[in-house]
């Protein structure tokens, strides 16, 4: 593959939050950048050069990407794979489509990690009442039930406690969308994930350690570094490096792991581009996820990654947004990254704030004492 350089063109799939900030990293770096995607004005077309209003699926309209990018990417996992590699011959795709293909599948995903020697909780796949049974008699309870596609922050997915939830609606509606895995429940003292970085050639960057906070299924707080031990920490960064090397990543990816109360590490997905829990690197890291990713995707060599600061995110969903709004006036330190979406949900990610900190509880504490996002609690 040739470099892409400055002045040449990426393509992105996909406009959200994601496509912005990688659009940003690309402009700060000289390129052009078009974006695919069917809502006019979305956040990443708010800082490209130029929009196609389409689905994403749309194949003309990724003809037309294709046309006028000299490397193609994404933001999000379900693309549309066979509209990829009808353009392949046109344009480059360093990521490729494998790693699509895998990361799609929660069976595949898996399958491909406890091949590749990595810890991952105990699974089963599952397409009727009968093999849920027959499923939950080999994991035991409690596990989870998740669809196997499509898929993300906890949507499709029911936690089963006694044999009782079997008989739930809830698994009903589960179980007749399609394929489906049954997961043991992970016994975890936190949850972490891990950024890592592989270009064109083959070189690896991995990003600090970053711990998760969840609410509701949906990503709340990133402290980096991790509260964990060294050889957690560790073992975290090693198992990031391994699927990179494995999976011949190009790109940036996010591992999701478990930090597992027997003392390993599970891993529980993969996310084949940037992600939320990646967004400290913004400020508190000498290069970003996004920046990463851009510079992978066109061949540059990959930098070490160095902590600048330690540092907490959190997340700005719909129902955060106007009070944050109005506080960021009085928080001079608060980083407030605002994604110009324009319509506001509940639960949709609107924004998020970093913040650089000598202390993270009492970050943490002065994030609760205003009040924002105190009402899920
Ligand atoms: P996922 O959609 O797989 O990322 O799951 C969303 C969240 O549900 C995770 O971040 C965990 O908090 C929880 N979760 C999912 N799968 C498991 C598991 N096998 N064991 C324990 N917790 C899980």
């Amino acid at each position: 593959m040739t470099r892409i350089l400055p002045g040449q063109t990426i393509g992105i799939i996909g406009g959200g939050q994601l496509g912005q900030m990688l659009t940003f990293a690309a402009k700060q770096a000289g390129f052009k950048v078009v974006i695919l995607d069917p809502t006019p004005a979305c956040p990443a077309a708010q800082a490209a050069d130029e929009q196609i209003v389409a689905p994403y699926d749309d194949r003309d309209a990724i003809e037309r990407l294709a046309t006028q990018a000299d490397v193609l990417t994404y933001e999000f996992e379900n693309v549309d794979l066979a509209a990829l590699e009808a353009v392949s011959d046109r344009v480059s795709i360093p990521q490729g489509t494998e790693l699509l293909w895998i990361t799609k599948d929660r069976i595949r995903e898996k399958t491909f990690l406890r091949d590749s020697g990595l810890r991952t909780a105990a699974f089963a796949p599952v397409n009727s009442a009968d093999e849920l049974r027959q499923a939950v008699a080999t994991i035991g309870l409690p596990a989870i039930l998740k669809t196997c596609e499509g898929g993300y922050d906890g949507k499709g997915q029911v936690t089963l406690r006694t044999v009782a939830d079997l008989d739930l609606p809830v698994v009903r509606e589960i179980l007749a969308t399609g394929q489906c895995i049954l997961e043991q429940m992970v016994a975890f003292t936190c949850e972490c994930s891990v950024m890592v970085g592989r270009s064109v050639s083959g070189e690896v960057t991995v990003f600090p350690v970053s711990e998760n906070i969840h609410r509701n299924h949906i990503l709340h707080e990133s402290i980096v570094p991790a509260r964990i031990s060294p050889e957690l920490r560790d073992e975290a960064t090693q198992v990031a490096q391994k699927i990179a090397a494995k999976l011949n990543l190009c790109g940036i990816l996010g591992v999701e792991m478990f930090m597992g109360k027997d003392g390993h590490v599970y891993v529980n997905e993969l996310a084949p581009r940037p992600h939320n829990s990646g967004h400290y690197s913004i400020e508190a890291c000498d290069f970003s996820q996004f920046a990463v990713h851009n510079r992978a995707i066109c061949d540059w060599p990959m930098p070490e990654v160095h902590l600048l600061h330690p540092v907490v995110m959190v997340n700005v969903l719909g129902q955060h947004v106007e009070g944050v709004r109005r506080l960021i006036a009085t928080k001079p330190q608060w980083h407030f990254h605002d994604y110009g979406k324009a319509e506001v949900r509940r639960d949709r990610k609107m924004g998020h704030v970093t913040v650089l900190t000598d202390d993270v509880a009492a970050t943490l504490a002065e994030i609760d004492a205003t009040g924002v996002w105190q009402e899920e609690q």
